[in-house]
């Protein structure tokens, strides 16, 4: 069953094959690299924050377009449907932090296995 934010997806996956195919990229955006590519945004977007700077609007949107970017290229490269992997792993953190337990705390979940 599609839904309508995989057809949002499907739309940006299309347009991210076609902007590496265009460019004969594809050889280089292998899981591995395209890994530390999401990495290495990522630290790009914390980069912003660092120092307790204000980030300018565009550079935010940016960076979190590179981050979004190479998710979805992982996503396609590795057949995942995120929207799918997504509402799973919420279901599994919904099970690690009970919200009776953990609310309002921001403990690792190890901590409340002790309790
Ligand atoms: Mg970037």
């Amino acid at each position: 069953m599609t839904t309508e934010s995989e057809d949002r997806f499907s739309d940006l996956k299309e347009m991210i094959i076609s902007f590496i195919a265009e460019r004969d990229w594809d050889r280089y955006h292998r899981p591995k690299d395209i890994s530390m590519a999401l990495s290495i945004e990522a630290g790009e977007l914390m980069e912003l924050y660092l120092w307790d700077r204000e980030p300018d609007r565009e550079e935010l949107e940016d960076e979190l377009a590179d981050v979004f970017f190479f998710l979805l290229d992982m996503s396609i490269k590795e057949d995942v449907d995120l929207s799918a992997a997504l509402r799973k792993k919420i279901e599994k953190n919904r099970s690690k932090y009970p919200a009776s337990l953990v609310k309002g705390k921001d403990d690792k979940y190890t901590r409340y296995l002790e309790e």
